[in-house]
């Protein structure tokens, strides 16, 4: 798996869509899709479990219109097969309350925005050997 890991990019901001899928091609990885709300993201992880091409990584914003992170993240909690997917939260400075809830909520690992690429990626890696998968490919 590895560099072709599925992930699903969640944020209400196109820059900030953009900056993680740019930080993620510059780990390896090149099977990434974004989803603009957590209402978005809920659909199009739903859509893989049906289609057999399932979403593998989430990285999600916490404040969004129509459904936030942490609603996505209770969500997908609540769901059996869904619950597993590993799950790095982003969440903006100063914000702990929210970490917190995330923590309590069964977030993987969080980030708080704005951090740097190696920043990035040292939280990328402690998620996947949390959930016991290979290390960022690059
Ligand atoms: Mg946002």
């Amino acid at each position: 798996m590895s560099g072709d890991m599925r992930i699903l990019v969640i944020d209400d901001m196109a820059v900030m869509r953009k900056i993680v899928v740019k930080q993620l091609e510059n780990l390896g990885y090149k099977n990434i899709e974004t989803a603009e709300n957590g209402k978005d993201g809920l659909a199009k992880i739903l859509d893989g479990v049906k289609n057999n091409n399932p979403v593998q990584f989430i990285i999600s914003d916490w404040n969004m219109p129509e459904m936030s992170g942490l609603e996505l993240l209770k969500t997908l909690k609540s769901k059996k097969p869904l619950a597993d997917i590993p799950f790095l939260m982003v969440t903006a400075e100063g914000e702990k309350d929210q970490i917190m809830a995330a923590i309590a909520a069964g977030v993987t690992n969080y980030v708080v925005k704005p951090f740097s690429p190696n920043t990035f990626k040292e939280k990328m890696d402690l998620v996947l050997k949390k959930v016991g998968l290979p290390a960022t490919p690059a």
